[in-house]
């Protein structure tokens, strides 16, 4: 049996404390599969439906792992819409409510590119954004990866239905190929394998049937 008890992980304990005060009384499938060797900085590709946990799982490893101090893009999640990005920022600013002056910042199409040029200035730690907006931001050099440690691709299975594939590649090419990467589907097609192959090392799979 997978243990469940969140501390049970190697979580720092503001983390593990704002579990608890967000009424998390256990783990999920997906998140006891999957945080153990994402806490180890394992490449992990998690298959589960809607509504099993899928951003506490990459949220929480991405949060633990994160030096608040160096203000810096740390951190870097894919999403396919806007509407999707939003909910992962709104979910991992809840997880991170006792990490003090982190910087989470959405990047996502059908907003002024001016006024997020202005965000950027000023800086993150973690962006979240759709493909093609953050491969815009790239060809105008208005975003640099060097110090991205860990890559997330949130729904990959509709990424890539929505034509996203370019996107994506030209986003991986320029990230450090030292770094932690984490997909997250609903499906697992053929074309998913065939990034995975390409963009992941190693990586652990697991796949969850049931929400819970
Ligand atoms: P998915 O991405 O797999 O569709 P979400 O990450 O959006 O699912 O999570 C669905 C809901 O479950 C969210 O409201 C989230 O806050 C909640 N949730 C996540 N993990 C836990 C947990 N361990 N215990 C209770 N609720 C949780
Ligand atoms: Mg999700």
């Amino acid at each position: 049996m997978t243990d469940t008890a969140f501390n049970s992980l190697k979580l720092h304990p503001d983390l593990l404390k704002n579990i608890e005060s967000l009424g998390y009384q256990s783990m999920t499938e997906i998140q006891a599969q999957s945080l153990p060797a994402i806490l180890q900085g394992k490449d992990v590709i998690a298959q589960g439906k809607t509504g099993s946990g899928k951003t506490a799982a990459f949220g929480l490893g991405l949060l633990n792992k994160l030096d608040v101090k160096k203000f810096r893009i740390q951190t870097l999640v894919l999403c396919p819409t806007r509407e999707l990005a939003d909910q992962v920022a709104v979910e991992l600013r809840k997880l991170a409510r006792t990490i003090h002056n982190i910087k989470i910042l959405t990047l996502c199409g059908g907003v002024p590119i001016g006024k997020q040029i202005d965000s950027l200035y000023h800086g993150a730690h973690i962006i979240v954004g759709t493909p093609g907006r953050i491969e815009d931001h790239l060809n105008r050099g208005t975003l640099t990866f060097e110090h991205v440690d860990t890559f997330v691709l949130d729904e990959a299975d509709r990424m890539l239905e929505m034509g996203f594939q370019s996107a994506i590649d030209a986003v991986t090419d320029v990230l450090p190929t030292a770094r932690q990467t984490l997909l997250f589907s609903a499906t697992y097609p053929d074309k998913i394998e065939a990034i995975s192959r390409k963009i992941m090392q190693n990586p652990l799979m697991v796949k969850v049937e049931a929400s819970h």
